[in-house]
């Protein structure tokens, strides 16, 4: 198992997210791209469907106006008196011309006049103006032509004796079937043009030279789409329609076709700006023919805006695209490190699981290993004892020779009663060994060591039977101090019982060979716990000794005699039990040894 620390240095970050930021800011930039080219397609096809009601609303207003006065050039020839002036040179042009005034008036037309045959003027309503058209030749103007030949004449023109503008329709006067003259009307379009004014966009109507004839935008009119080439300029300025004006030319250029009739073109910068209508730049620039009359109106529509909310869209297209990439990465970046977290904490708990299976298995090791150590010491103290031992055995047992030896004496003399006096003792006899056997067979068995109430009183009886020999032997005054089912600790007997030999057996060692050795064993119940004191009147506890005391190996004695286990493995049992071992110095002399332990219920006993 193993943790790796990633050190967040800015080369590992540059390793990291070198490539995923030029990554980031492509995709924004592809993002950007599509968004504007979609934007742009969108806002353009919006931008044509307008042009396109544009197209339709204006050329409907147009066609109106003109179609207002179609008929009217041919009406007149139901005029009789225009007839008889036109076809049969009656003196009544007086007549007629006060009639083309009125009409003139009445119809609020730019003028109407009529032509004899040969082009000439033979009437108009303009008649008694110092600019009167009466005796002029007008049989150049393509409208006279149109007319002689049977046809209607249409044609849009600045008039040359008032540089006026305007649109003239004529129509043949016939009389018997022959063509006699020409009826002519001309209808000023500035109306029009004036209600064009307050157009959002650029409406122009070019005429068949592809002049623009009507603007909404002033300085538009009498220019051209494109430069005219010199031969048809030549001829324009001949045919005098446009009476001598320049007619610059816009210098449209066609960029991209869309569709049959609408293509995207481009104004010159150079182009005039009038008013609040910006006319260079980029245009989409719808066109329909109106009617017979070969004229076309087209709308030119600004593209710029829609550039302008194409790049906008684009731009916060890319920036959004490239916060949602950082916010991907983040998230990414935030569940890797969770990922990272979720694993160190799964490697970490197995690691503690191992740790904690190994903790339970070593304290198990322990403790087993801790529990032979106690047995050894155990059966080390039994060593010890075994001499004292010994010799309680032999006593009894030469007793038990004498005995009976003595009672079948007795019993070949017929004394049958004392035989069976000292077949009585040796009973007894026999049941003292077999209480001593029993006493350590039970003290040398191995103990689980596990928790129960315990008599201490019972428990030091027992330590004192084993070591009773050698108590006798060095004419030790013993003394308990507790009464059976007095105190009960909360601990195992026979350990117990191991602590108390152990404590007894030190003590008889300090005070073998004292003038008169007393050992005195106290037991008492303090709240909760159980106060067990062992007290001799031997020299006491050194204070270098009192401070290894506990320690293992620690000794004062002769190798023979001691191994220095004793108090560390005492210790060790008490505080198994949750109890506490010290040994003190007593103000009287020698040393007293204090066991502390849990106390067991009232009543309890092992
Ligand atoms: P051992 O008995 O094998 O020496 P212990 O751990 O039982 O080992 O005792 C350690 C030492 O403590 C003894 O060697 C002795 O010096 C001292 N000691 C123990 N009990 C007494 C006592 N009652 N009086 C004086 N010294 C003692």
């Amino acid at each position: 198992m193993c943790f790796r620390y990633q050190s967040l240095s800015i080369a590992s970050l540059f390793r990291k997210y070198g490539l995923l930021l030029p990554g980031l800011l492509a995709v924004a930039v592809v993002v950007g791209v599509v968004v504007f080219r979609v934007s742009e397609n969108l806002g353009f096809a919006e931008l044509q469907r307008t042009g396109t009601q544009r197209l339709e609303l204006y050329a409907t207003s147009l066609n109106r106006q003109i179609d207002k006065y179609a008929y009217f050039p041919a009406t007149l020839g139901l005029e009789r008196d225009v007839i008889d002036l036109v076809a049969h040179g009656k003196r009544i042009a007086d007549t007629v011309n006060r009639y083309l005034e009125q009409l003139n008036q009445r119809a609020g037309t730019l003028s109407i006049y009529l032509l004899d045959r040969r082009g000439h003027v033979a009437a108009a309503s303009n008649w008694n103006r110092p600019d009167s058209f009466i005796g002029e030749d007008l049989s150049y103007r393509s409208y006279f032509a149109d007319a002689i030949r049977g046809r209607p004449g249409r044609l849009f023109g600045i008039g040359i004796t008032r540089g006026e503008p305007g649109y003239y329709l004529s129509s043949p006067l016939i009389s018997n079937d022959e063509v006699v003259g020409v009826a002519v009307v001309k209808v000023s379009l500035e109306q029009l043009e004036q209600s064009w004014a307050t157009v959002e966009v650029p409406v122009i109507v070019t005429d068949q030279n592809g002049v623009v004839i009507l603007a909404s935008v002033p300085s538009l009119k009498f220019t051209t789409l494109s430069p005219l080439p010199d031969v048809e300029r030549r001829r324009l300025e001949r045919s005098l329609q446009y009476n001598a004006r320049p007619l610059p030319s816009l210098g449209l250029m066609r960029e991209e076709a869309l569709g049959e009739n609408a293509e995207r073109v481009r104004l010159a910068p150079s182009a005039a700006v009038d008013g609040r209508v910006k006319l260079s730049g980029n245009f989409l620039a719808q066109s329909a023919p109106m009617g017979d009359t070969g004229w076309s109106l087209t709308v030119l529509s600004p593209v710029s805006e829609i550039s302008a909310i194409a790049w906008t869209r684009a731009a916060l297209a890319a920036v959004a695209s490239a916060f949602i990439g950082i916010l991907l990465m983040l998230f990414n970046q935030r569940r890797q490190h969770l990922h990272d977290r979720l694993r160190a904490r799964e490697v970490l708990q197995r690691a503690h699981d191992e740790l904690e299976r190994k903790v339970v298995e070593r304290t198990r090791t322990l403790r087993a290993a801790q529990d032979e150590l106690v047995h050894a010491a155990k059966l080390a103290t039994i060593g010890q004892i075994s001499a004292g031992l010994a010799h309680e055995i032999n006593q009894p047992l030469a007793a038990l020779r004498t005995l009976s030896g003595n009672a079948v004496k007795f019993l070949r003399r017929g004394d049958v009663a004392t035989a069976e006096g000292n077949l009585n003792r040796i009973g007894s006899i026999v049941d003292g060994l077999g209480t001593l056997t029993n006493q350590l067979k039970s003290f040398a068995r191995k103990s689980p060591g596990t928790a129960g109430p315990v008599d201490v009183r019972r428990a030091l009886d027992n330590a004192v039977f084993l070591l009773d020999q050698r108590l006798r032997r060095e004419n030790v005054a013993v003394s308990i101090a507790v009464e059976a089912g007095q105190a009960t600790a909360l601990c195992d007997a026979n350990r117990l019982e191991q602590v108390m030999v152990n404590l007894i057996a030190n003590a008889l060692d300090a005070i073998d060979g004292a003038p008169s050795p007393a050992l005195r064993l106290c037991g008492r119940r303090e709240d909760a716990r159980i106060v067990i004191e062992v007290h001799d009147n031997g020299p006491g506890l050194p204070g270098h000794v009192r401070e290894h005391l506990f320690e293992p190996f620690f000794t004062t004695k002769e190798s023979n005699r001691g191994l220095g286990l004793g108090l560390a493995i005492s210790s060790e049992i008490v505080h198994h039990f949750g109890g506490t071992l010290a040994g003190t110095n007593r103000p009287e002399g020698g040393a007293v040894f204090v066991v502390t332990l849990p106390a067991a219920g009232i009543g309890e006993t092992q």
